[in-house]
C-alpha cells in the first residue's frame, strides 16, 4: 500500500526519511521530501523551504515545546497549522496539505 501511495504521490511533498538526530538530516534532501527527527519520539520535521531559496525549515513536533506542528499525514504530507517563517530569504508563509503547497504570502528579501 505504501509503495502504491509512493507511486501515486511521487510529485507531492512527503515524509521521505526518519532519522535519530538533527545531525543525521542530510544537507541535501530530495525534492519535496521531509525528514522526521526522533525515531521513538518525534521531535522535529526538517525540509527545504518550497520557495526554492534553499533555506532549511525545522518545525517542532514535540508536545513539550511551543509552537508545535502536527503531521496529519506523511504521504502525502499534510501539516497543521501553516508554516510562517521569517528567514534570510524573506517571508515564507504557506499551507502544506495533501502534499501540495498553497502560498499565503511570499516575499523575497534583497
Ligand atoms: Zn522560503
Amino acid at each position: 500500500m505504501d509503495l502504491l501511495n509512493r507511486f501515486r504521490y511521487w510529485r507531492r511533498w512527503k515524509v521521505g526519511l526518519h532519522v535519530d538526530s538533527v545531525n543525521d538530516v542530510p544537507t541535501r534532501l530530495r525534492r519535496r521530501q521531509a525528514a522526521i527527527v526522533g525515531t521513538s519520539h518525534q521531535k522535529w520535521l526538517a525540509f527545504d523551504c518550497p520557495c526554492g531559496n534553499g533555506h532549511r525549515v525545522l518545525l517542532n513536533l514535540d508536545d513539550n515545546r511551543y509552537p508545535q506542528w502536527r503531521i496529519a499525514s506523511e504521504l502525502p504530507l499534510t501539516l497543521i497549522p501553516s508554516v510562517d517563517e521569517e528567514s534570510a530569504a524573506g517571508h515564507c508563509h504557506y499551507i502544506v496539505r495533501n502534499g501540495r503547497i498553497r502560498w499565503v504570502e511570499r516575499k523575497g528579501r534583497r
